[in-house]
């Protein structure tokens, strides 16, 4: 069984963890980063990623987070998840882990609608999927390696390039696991071919 942790900082960790047991893989809630060496897989979940950057440092998790995406464990950012593994963030001069090759901008659905569901088709994963986005970041550009998932009015929400998978909304919110399975199973086929 793989063994998949949720990064413990801040935001929605708890509905993740529901989310990846639901799927039949063991989760972990990742507070230390001694823990990242006993996972196949991480998620980093929505909250707020200015606050999880201060906390990414306070207990000096960046180098190790980068290390676990070098060593091609997948990883699964979702909203403010999304704007840490972003190689680049509009407005920002570094970027976070910033290993998923894509720029993001932030908070880029408007006031009037800072949170809403919507019904997403995700290539190869789920027709119909509700995603609800809250103060949701979009992806501006994805690099010639990206494979654009789901677009919400033109806007790019979802894309994954290779071992990193990526979402402005947030799929641990509601009962509809298809967008966990499908990172449970790239943390599967990851965990056999290594
Ligand atoms: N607005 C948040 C940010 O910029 C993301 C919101 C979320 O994760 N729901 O980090």
């Amino acid at each position: 069984m793989v063994k998949i942790g949720v990064l413990g900082l801040q935001g929605a960790v708890r509905e993740h963890v529901n989310a990846i047991e639901k799927c039949g893989a063991n989760a972990v809630v990742v507070k230390h980063k001694e823990q990242l060496n006993e996972l196949d897989g991480l998620i980093l979940p929505g909250g707020e990623s200015t606050t999880m950057r201060k906390l990414i440092d306070k207990y000096d998790f960046l180098d190790e987070l980068k290390n676990f995406g070098k060593q091609g464990k997948p990883m699964f950012g979702t909203c403010a998840g999304l704007i840490l593994l972003a190689k680049s963030i509009v407005g920002y001069d570094q970027p976070h882990i910033g290993v998923l090759d894509v720029k993001v901008e932030r908070n880029s659905f408007g006031r009037q609608k800072e949170s809403f569901e919507t019904d997403l088709d995700i290539a190869g994963v789920a027709d119909h999927f509700p995603a609800v986005f809250i103060r949701a970041p979009h992806i501006v550009e994805a690099g010639e390696n990206v494979e654009v998932l789901a677009k919400h009015n033109g806007r790019i929400v979802a894309a994954r390039e290779g071992q990193f998978l990526g979402c402005s909304f947030h799929p641990e919110l509601t009962d509809d696991s298809r967008l966990t399975e499908y990172f449970v199973d790239m943390v599967k086929k990851s965990k056999e071919n290594a």
